[in-house]
């Protein structure tokens, strides 16, 4: 692809001396288990976040299903959340032996709708997950506001939001606790898999850290039966690296969604709505809704432009979901979003003219589109 929706390789090149640096540093002291890296990775990611306590984890999976644990959420609990995000939202909330519990978006962020929140709160409800989807804020104001009238603990799930801001705080210090994952290809991503878990709530970290370890208090003491679910040391200091150009990365994104945004008004397509009211998004995504999908994907394809689209399935009409009974029609807008919705490339090391070409494909693909029609 001669523009891809991410690209690792040239990201690499641009930071190869302070990475090779870093993961030489634990090769040198084999330290690949809880070693020194993490414990500063975690001091530096809670600062980050503004709040006390962060927790490394095996993945962003792990952190979604160790902070729900951690917050007493198991069998015979439903947790609520959207349907129109990635599947290890829900099967997070499903390892634990809880049931997830869906409620609709709103059209124009694609995040959770607080106002349908409500209507599916029953007395079983323990939790809320919201995501912070394609690095946009969810409504968290009025989704707090309905956590604290019904005593529903949230959990963020901010996999694809590291550093985005609402009023002003950093998502992950919004709910109970905040869940991230460093998949390669997110904006603070490592080398493998990874994730963290940031809280203000101490008795929730202690449990985390209990839980990603085996329930170990010591090498042989174990307090409780958990997991191996542990951030290793080599991923830790990749992303340590990482995470002093964070700030700078997300501003590179953003500065590319406003040239997008500017250039593309005037073509028939749905942008993302523009941050306002204190609302930073940090574009792990720039999604655009269109009734042309296939065609702009043909012809983008035949220019080496990749295209993505997150998400095509919604997860209550995915088949490892069909025990919990929903049918077509019942979510009509994260519905319509998925048959709609494509992702245009947008990484940090995106040149200027990278951008330019993607406008100009979508612009002539759009104008084929409606010569034919
Ligand atoms: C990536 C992602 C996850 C899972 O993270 P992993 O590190 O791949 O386990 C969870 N939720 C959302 C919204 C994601 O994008």
């Amino acid at each position: 692809m001669a523009i891809p929706l991410v690209d690792l390789k040239s990201q690499y090149q641009n930071i190869k001396p302070g990475i090779d640096d870093a993961i030489g540093h634990v090769l040198t002291r084999a330290d690949f288990i809880q070693g020194e890296d993490v414990a500063l990775l975690e001091r530096e990611f809670a600062d980050y976040c503004g709040v006390r306590e962060a927790i490394g984890v095996a993945s962003g999976t792990a952190a979604l299903q160790l902070a729900l644990l951690a917050g007493g959420v198991g069998p015979g609990d439903e947790v609520i959340t959207t349907p129109f995000t990635f599947i290890a939202t829900a099967e997070a909330i499903a390892q634990t032996g809880a049931t997830p519990v869906f409620a609709d978006i709103d059209p124009l962020t694609y995040n959770l709708d607080p106002a349908r929140i409500e209507a599916a709160i029953t007395p079983r409800t323990k939790a809320v997950i919201p995501v912070h989807l394609y690095g946009r804020p969810a409504d968290m104001g009025p989704i707090r506001t309905i956590a604290l009238k019904h005593r529903l603990l949230v959990f963020e799930d901010a996999a694809q939001a590291h550093g985005a801001r609402y009023e002003g705080r950093r998502v992950g210090s919004l709910g109970d606790a905040g869940c991230f994952s460093f998949y390669p290809g997110k904006n603070l991503g490592g080398y493998g898999d990874g994730g963290m878990v940031v809280t203000d709530n101490p008795r929730v970290a202690e449990r985390i850290r209990l839980l990603r370890d085996h329930g170990r208090q010591d090498k042989y003491e174990h307090l409780c039966l958990g997991f191996n679910g542990r951030l290793d040391t080599v991923q830790a200091a990749v992303l340590r690296v990482k995470l002093r150009y964070l700030d700078q990365w997300n501003r590179r994104r953003q500065s590319i969604a406003w040239m997008y945004s500017r250039a593309l008004q005037r073509l028939h397509v749905t942008l993302p709505v523009a941050d306002e009211g204190g609302i930073e998004s940090v574009y792990h995504l720039f999604v655009i809704r269109t009734s042309a999908r296939q065609a702009i994907q043909r012809s983008f394809a035949a220019k080496g432009i990749a295209t993505g689209i997150h998400y095509p399935v919604p997860l209550h009409l995915q088949p490892a979901l069909q025990h919990l009974g929903y049918r077509a029609g019942t979510f009509p807008v994260s519905e319509r979003a998925a048959n709609e919705v494509l992702s245009l490339p947008i990484y940090a090391e995106m040149t200027d003219d990278h951008v330019r070409q993607v406008i100009s494909a979508l612009t002539s693909a759009l104008s084929a589109k409606s010569a034919v029609a």
